[in-house]
């Protein structure tokens, strides 16, 4: 059984991150796990208008360590893609290059095992056991980084099939909508992607393209930069002593700073639309439905009915789709190979790790021995914790927890513009 220091499990770009920065302490023994056979990103939702919503200078490790040689400049160089790329103009690029650029990553460090899935992880009274496909692994600490899964209302949960499917999954891949009726639930990033994609022909000629969606309407991302301050590590650091009572209400305030649509994306679906309903006159039913519920969806002799509720219009209407796709967003569950250790675990009333400033899990184990978590923490952390901007930040504030030391320097040194906390003349 191999002895190590660290052993993560998952290895999505918040582990990558972290493996990158800990190249650097040649000898701390520590092990990456993830059950697919190479680094992916999201591959199921590739599609080849997508870029990332985040700059590629906030990459896996450049905001904390500018030369280490796993940075997105360096992919650049060593790929004879600089100058090219330069005239780009870019300051996001497709979520295609950041899936190349992260395997690129992949390929150069020492410490990722692919086709290792993680299946159970007990605790000894000294060490883990991290129980995967592939042999059991003792480490010292452990680190969580499993993502976030595909959420799926309860009212399509028994309809599930290749018909209704959330689109974080095969489906997407085989599908063919010739002369079907299609219906998309949910109006963020990845169901105007979706929508856009039915409509333009990428699974074929679909009679009818519907896109439903909660919100007031297709809402922008806010990129203005007041709001980006919210992912900096000052905020980060105050958001983080607020009373658990205030948090939520936060949060959910500032959705449109994280969950929001890429404004150049829907410019240019709006262009797509006019152009195709204006002047190659498509008769095709092709609608956007903004504030309407799913409430109740139903099979039918053929194809599904769908119950919506209006709450502009305070009506209900009934929908009719042979396919249902849903693009429902995702939930933050710890993995069940956890399960051995959950009695453990400090939880909150949704059943997530309680998690200290430097992202260690509240446990009542030795304290010598670590649980770490990356993207358990929107509701501790605040609104940066799911998203790529602060993961080079997080990885070393792991970093500097695990080793004691300032391995690399993390404390912002400047003040916000926004001054958040008690101003200090208060009484
Ligand atoms: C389509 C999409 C686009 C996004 N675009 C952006 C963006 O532009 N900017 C931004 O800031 N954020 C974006 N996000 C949000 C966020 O950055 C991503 O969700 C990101 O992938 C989260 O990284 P992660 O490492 O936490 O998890 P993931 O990327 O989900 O990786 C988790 C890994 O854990 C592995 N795993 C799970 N269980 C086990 C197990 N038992 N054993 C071994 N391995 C396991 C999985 O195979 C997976 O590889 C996007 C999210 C989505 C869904």
């Amino acid at each position: 059984m191999s002895e190590l220091d660290f052993a993560a499990i998952g290895i999505g770009p918040f582990h990558l991150s972290l493996a990158a920065l800990l190249e650097k302490e040649k000898s701390f023994k520590a092990l990456f796990f993830d059950l697919k056979k190479e680094f992916e990103w999201h591959s199921e939702l590739m599609f080849a208008d997508a870029d990332m919503q985040t700059s590629f200078m906030k990459d896996l490790v450049t905001p904390v360590d500018p030369t280490n040689a796993n940075s997105f400049l360096n992919y650049l160089v060593s790929n004879d893609l600089f100058y090219s790329f330069m005239n780009t103009g870019r300051r996001t690029i497709s979520r295609r290059e950041f899936e190349r650029y992260g395997r690129w990553v992949a390929q150069r460090l020492n410490s990722l095992r692919f086709s290792h899935r993680v299946e159970s992880v007990r605790f000894d009274g000294s060490q883990f056991e991290v129980g995967t496909s592939q042999g059991t692994f003792r480490s010292k600490d452990i680190c969580v980084g499993t993502g976030p899964v595909p959420r799926v209302p309860e009212v399509a949960r028994n309809l599930l099939s290749d018909r209704v499917f959330h689109a974080k999954s095969e489906h997407l891949k085989n599908l063919r909508l010739d002369g079907l009726d299609v219906a998309i639930i949910g109006g963020g990033q990845t169901g105007i992607e979706v929508f856009r994609s039915c409509f333009s022909g990428l699974w074929g000629s679909a009679r009818s393209v519907t896109l439903v969606s909660r919100r007031d309407n297709l809402e922008p991302l806010d990129e203005s930069p007041f709001t980006n301050e919210y992912f900096a590590p000052g905020y980060v650091e105050s958001f983080h002593h607020l009373p658990e009572t205030q948090k939520r209400a936060i949060v959910a305030k500032q959705k449109l700073a994280s969950d929001g649509n890429t404004p150049a994306y829907l410019q240019s679906l709006y262009n797509d639309l006019y152009r195709i309903k204006n002047v190659e006159d498509d008769r095709r039913p092709i609608r956007i439905l903004p504030m309407r519920n799913l409430e109740y969806m139903a099979k039918r002799d053929s194809g599904y009915e769908l119950q919506l509720a209006n709450r502009y219009a305070s009506a209900t209407e009934a929908l009719f789709a042979d396919v249902v796709i849903l693009c429902t967003g995702f939930e933050t569950r710890l993995p069940h190979a956890i399960e051995p250790l959950l009695n453990q675990l400090d939880l909150d009333e949704t059943r997530l790790p309680k998690l200290e400033k430097n992202f260690r899990v509240k446990w009542n184990g030795p304290a010598t021995n670590r649980i770490y978590a990356v993207n358990f923490g929107r509701y501790s952390h605040g609104i940066a914790e799911p998203q790529t901007s602060l993961m080079a930040w997080r990885s070393a504030t792991i970093i500097n927890d695990l080793f004691g030391r300032t391995v690399y320097p993390v404390s912002p040194s400047r003040p916000s513009f926004l001054h958040y906390d008690r101003l200090e003349e208060s009484f």
